[in-house]
């Protein structure tokens, strides 16, 4: 039987960005330490498997391209994602990362790659490997290159982000338009569950 499935973006999405104040700017985590789950996280996750849903994650994390961590810190912070997720008794199906960075330092991952979001190579990836059917999936996320990479792979989008969207003008420009905006995860399960029953 072919499957559904939700995919999620990871940074921002199952938990937090990081505010890195002597910088002034907003990055993704960078070790174990700084991976904090947002709020219900696990609540939304178990409501997707409730409906039938795969849940899966789909994170571009140029971060070892770029010099920012180690492989060995990218695994503890996975480690991290799913114990913190484990305490809130929920769990993923799957994690696909774009480690690439096309003007990644190292040499290694410094590669334009056919995975990295905005194009839909791990959402294909995924689809293939575990039998998923994108025209009954979802793709979350709070960028707009996850909402493109959902629409190219066919699934329906939802962006987390403040309804008043200061995304909406990128958006526009390019041509990425998300079936729903919701403010938070937890919501964006309300609204699948609406859509699932019509
Ligand atoms: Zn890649």
């Amino acid at each position: 039987m072919t499957n559904k499935a939700v995919f999620l973006d990871r940074d921002g999405v199952i938990n937090e960005i990081v505010y890195h104040r002597e910088m002034g700017i907003l990055d993704s985590p960078a070790n174990p330490d700084e991976i904090k789950l947002l709020p219900d996280v696990g609540k939304a996750i178990n409501k997707f498997k409730n409906l039938g849903f795969k849940v899966i994650i789909i994170s571009n994390q140029p971060g070892i391209a770029k010099d920012k961590f180690t492989i060995d810190a990218f695994e503890k912070m996975k480690e991290k994602v799913r114990d913190e997720l484990k305490k809130q008794e929920a769990s993923v199906d799957g994690e696909y990362y774009c480690l690439h960075h096309p003007d990644g330092k190292n040499i290694d991952y410094k590669i334009i790659c056919e995975c990295r979001k905005p194009k839909p190579g791990l959402i294909l990836q995924a689809a293939k490997e575990q039998d998923i059917d994108l025209s009954s999936s979802w793709m979350i996320g709070d960028g707009v290159n996850d909402i493109q990479a959902g629409q190219t792979a066919g699934c329906k989008t939802i962006l987390l982000g403040r309804m008043k969207c200061d995304l909406c003008e990128l958006l526009e420009v390019e041509g990425a338009k998300p079936d729903f905006i919701a403010p938070n995860l937890f919501k964006a399960s309300l609204i699948i569950e609406e859509e699932e029953r019509m």
